[in-house]
């Protein structure tokens, strides 16, 4: 009855985990809820004031496709400072959220059967993007590099068909942010072999301890006319429901995402563009750095807390706001007694028994992972991870 393609995807995995958390809690269970891949915050003021001041002036009609060229030209200047070269409005597409530049980055780049090489464990909608505009995700695994792909690793996967490499620093659901060599190692890759990088950094602003966001073109000047970067507002300003992201890259590319969003959603939001437009005007980063810290303390109680784990490592957390649990030895065990368990598993009991909703490493690849965010309120995240270190080191 369905098209084939609907096969190439179904309800994504995060989607999926929080829909579950959804139904128990709807039956009457108090749930903890750690799947969100959102920041539990107030609006930030300014985008509070650009908003009711649209909506005061009657703000109702569509805009350019790919967004105002006010906002497109203060998009601009943010991804001059974040590069360290000069950009212009041209280079600059506004998108509903960066899930569509991803989406638009695909469709415009892929042939059939185009190869993408995308390290696992991975965020779910990158494999399911690149199936559906008919190109092959190729996967590297990560986990024996601490979440960070090994360049030997890339390189291996590179093959004649490669068209483009996907990179995600800070990742999501590792945390995982990657180092300069590693990053400067890919450029020069993708240079040699003419291959695209498509740069997530949607989590680049939260980073912890002593690592640092290195935005690929800031490293390598040299690969910015095979890089396109993606973002978001929905992480660094805590504004997931508004829908507004970006993509940066070549002229071609962006008048090519230009008309392919002509073509399917049109603009996003002019009320969210208006808003975002005002904070990037007459932001303070008070709003930011509050949040920063709100999700640095977060993340020093969780570890605390997640201490307590007895046979299970801390995880690292080096950027985003999730801690990436490693179950394999916990699971190892169990496979050695003859029961075949997975982190599906681990997670349904956790919800039946604890109440606290996370998500399984399936989502990612990652059979033997769990991702628990902690972009919540701290009463509830100590609650939540309590009850999982209580369940895990009594895991039989
Ligand atoms: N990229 C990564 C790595 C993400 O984790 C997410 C959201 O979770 C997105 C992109 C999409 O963000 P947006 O809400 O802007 O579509």
């Amino acid at each position: 009855m369905l098209a084939q393609r609907t096969s190439l995807f179904g309800l994504s995995g995060t989607a999926a985990a929080r829909a579950a958390a959804k139904v128990a809690a709807d039956a009457g269970k108090e749930i903890i809820d750690l799947t969100a891949g959102e920041i539990w915050s107030e609006l930030a003021p300014t985008i509070r004031e650009g908003a009711i001041d649209a909506i005061n002036k009657g703000v109702n009609r569509y805009t350019d496709t790919v967004g105002m060229i006010e906002l497109r030209e203060a998009l601009a200047r943010k991804v001059s400072l974040d590069t360290g070269d000069t950009w212009t409005a041209e280079e600059v597409a506004v998108t509903s959220g960066a899930k569509q530049a991803l989406f638009n980055a695909a469709m415009v780049l892929l042939n059939p059967g185009d190869e993408v090489i995308i390290p696992a464990p991975y965020w779910t909608t990158f494999p399911a993007q690149v199936l559906i505009a008919g190109g092959r995700p190729v996967f590297v695994d990560s986990r024996s590099n601490g979440y960070v792909a090994r360049i030997e690793q890339i390189k291996g996967a590179v093959t004649e068909r490669t068209r483009a490499i996907v990179v995600n620093t800070p990742s999501n659901p590792a945390g995982a942010v990657y180092d300069v060599q590693t990053l400067m190692a890919i450029a020069q890759l993708a240079i040699n072999r003419s291959l695209w990088i498509i740069f997530d950094e949607c989590y680049g602003d939260f980073v912890h301890g002593h690592h640092a966001h290195h935005p690929i073109v800031s490293v390598a000047p040299e690969v910015r006319a095979r890089t396109l970067i993606v973002n978001t507002f929905s992480k660094s300003l805590a504004l997931t429901g508004w829908r507004i992201g970006y993509l940066a890259g070549p002229k071609e590319v962006i008048s090519a995402v230009k008309a392919l969003q002509s073509h399917t959603s049109s603009n996003p939001n002019v009320i969210a563009q208006h808003a975002v437009l005002a904070h990037l005007q007459r932001g303070d980063g008070v709003y930011e750095s509050k949040l920063r810290s709100r999700l640095a303390n977060a993340r020093r109680l969780g570890l605390n807390v997640l201490s307590s784990l007895t046979r299970i490592r801390v995880p690292q957390a080096q950027g985003g706001f999730y801690f990436y649990l490693d179950l394999s030895d916990l699971l190892r065990r169990k496979l050695e007694d003859g029961a075949s368990t997975t982190a599906d598993d681990i997670a349904n009991t956790l919800l039946a028994e604890a109440g606290v909703a996370a998500v399984s490493g399936t989502a990612f690849g990652d059979p033997v992972g769990l991702r628990l965010s902690y972009g919540i309120p701290p009463d509830k995240l100590e609650t939540g991870l309590s009850r999982l270190v209580e369940l895990l080191n009594a895991w039989e």
